[in-house]
């Protein structure tokens, strides 16, 4: 089948054009025909498929059908993703269609100001593209009406339950006008997604599966390093420096902190390179995956989670600075790699206590990795003996793990230094000085009294006139001591 074949607006065959596309993929060619139809669609496909293109030309085609229009404050296609980098990619792919039409799209989501997001909502939005969580904060505000909703798309299924987005997507559905055509997609169909697909979806909707467009792993070329983990910094230094053939290399850290470090160590050696992940704010993040894209930098350290959905084509390198646990998320990394026909090679550092790591992955992919350039290990720094402390850090970011006898005296230990910081304990002999002192002052024993029982102490005002009190009596001591 061709896009020719398939009943498409002159805009839309346009934009495909333009896009270099020259065939529909499976899942294309399966879903736009029966969305044309107005058909509901419950699709179990993964990001790489081509599942986006699938249901964005069938609804922007029905959108030009309808001779509708947008009225302010409202949109007509809602796409509901659970990350905010899925969010900007699809609304990406909607105006890369719909360039050559006067549909409308926007795109909302969480962490950052909503102060331009609500004006593009003002004058109606054709397809708005958004997370649960700002969408539906921005329909309390009112910025925002599902009312005249016509097409609504539950992308990425799975993991938006993962993320515990259940609640906000049964809220969303309840707002939604009866009549609409829905589109359901997951990478994966365990009951409780099926359950939820069937509260949202007409009966009988047309069902697409297609397998995700997996690398075969024989076309990555592998190596494997056995190294200490405080050398993993200087051997990437050393592979980059050493191979300009690495131009757009992608690195894979198990933590947050990990990532910036390798940042650190490689800025230090004058290689372009940024991180992404959990901690970064999402413009920064944009930041590093643009000019990732565009080669402007070139490294990008990531960590698994923030990885996740994110398309980037050409890589070439991609590095496995840490194993992962999962060897099912091993194949998923080096999986960037080695796209639509082209090669790709993945490295993968494994430290004395990545053993069983590797030994998991090689069990999965029956692949032996070989191992690396024996000679680069002359170049490196010789190994340093690790250090309580660094073992502590090196712990895979994790803090150890402690007793609940251990939990419990350390909270109690902190309890009482928070105690003795807020004055609750003195010194033995200004305890002795104290008690003396609450003959006199009875005003100041009953406030710490109120602190020591923890009652609600008394307000400011009262504590003034208590403190005033106490003085004025100390006063009055001091005078008839005198006499
Ligand atoms: P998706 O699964 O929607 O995230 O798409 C993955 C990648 O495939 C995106 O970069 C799309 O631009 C690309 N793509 C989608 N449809 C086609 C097609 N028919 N031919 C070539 N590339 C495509």
């Amino acid at each position: 089948m061709t896009f020719e074949e398939l009943p498409l607006a002159n805009p839309l065959q346009r934009a495909i054009r333009a896009a270099n596309y020259e065939k529909p993929t499976p899942i294309q060619e399966k879903a736009i025909p029966s969305l044309l139809d107005g058909k509901d669609l419950l699709g179990i496909a993964q990001t790489g498929t081509g599942k986006t293109a699938a249901f964005a030309l069938p609804i922007l085609q029905r959108l030009l059908d309808s001779g509708k229009f947008r009225s302010p404050k409202t949109c007509r296609a809602l796409i509901l993703l659970p990350t905010r980098e899925l969010a900007i990619q699809v609304e990406e792919c909607f105006r890369l269609y719909a360039k050559f039409t006067a549909i409308s799209t926007a795109c909302i989501f969480g962490g950052v100001s909503d102060v331009s997001q609500k004006r593009n909502l003002m004058r109606g939005i054709d397809v708005l593209v958004a997370t649960p969580g700002r969408l539906l904060d921005l329909i309390t505000q009112k910025a925002i009406s599902l009312k005249n909703l016509e097409f609504f798309v539950l992308d990425e299924a799975d993991r938006m339950l993962d993320m515990g987005f259940i609640h906000d997507i049964r809220k969303v559905v309840s707002m939604l006008p009866n009549s609409r055509q829905n589109l359901f997609f997951s990478a994966t169909m365990p009951q409780n997604i099926s359950d939820l697909a069937a509260t949202i979806l007409r009966p009988n909707p047309v069902r697409v599966e297609v397998a995700p467009q997996s690398t075969p792993i024989e076309r990555i070329y592998q190596e494997l390093y056995r190294i200490d983990k405080r050398r993993k910094g200087a051997l990437l230094k050393e592979l980059l420096c050493s191979h300009e053939d690495m131009k757009k290399v992608l690195v894979f850290t198990r933590t947050k902190h990990g990532a910036d470090k390798v940042v650190r160590v490689l800025e230090k050696a004058k290689i372009k390179s940024a991180a992404i992940h959990g901690n970064k704010s999402q413009n920064r993040r944009q930041e590093a995956l643009g000019n990732f894209k565009t080669e402007q930098i070139r490294v990008l350290v990531a960590t698994d989670i923030a990885a996740r959905g994110i398309d980037v084509d050409d890589v070439s390198h991609v590095f496995n600075y840490d194993l992962p646990n999962e060897p099912e998320t091993f194949v998923h990394r080096i999986g960037r790699t080695a796209r639509a026909g082209k090669d790709g090679v993945a490295i993968s550092f494994c430290a004395p206590d990545e053993e069983e790591d590797l030994r998991n992955i090689e069990k999965l992919t029956r692949v032996k990795i070989p191992e690396g350039d024996q000679s680069i290990y002359d170049k490196l720094p010789p190994p340093q003996k690790e250090t309580p402390e660094s073992e502590a850090r090196n712990n895979r970011g994790r803090v150890p793990k402690r007793s609940g006898e251990e939990v419990k005296r350390s909270n109690q230990e902190n309890k009482n230094q928070w105690k003795k910081q807020k004055g609750f304990f003195k010194p033995q002999k200004q305890q002795e000085q104290q008690e003396q002192k609450t003959v006199s002052t009875s005003a100041i024993a009953e406030d710490l009294n109120h602190r020591k029982i923890g009652k609600n102490r008394p307000g400011s005002r009262a504590r003034r006139r208590m403190r005033e009190e106490a003085a004025r009596q100390a006063q009055m001591e001091k005078g008839l001591s005198k006499n």
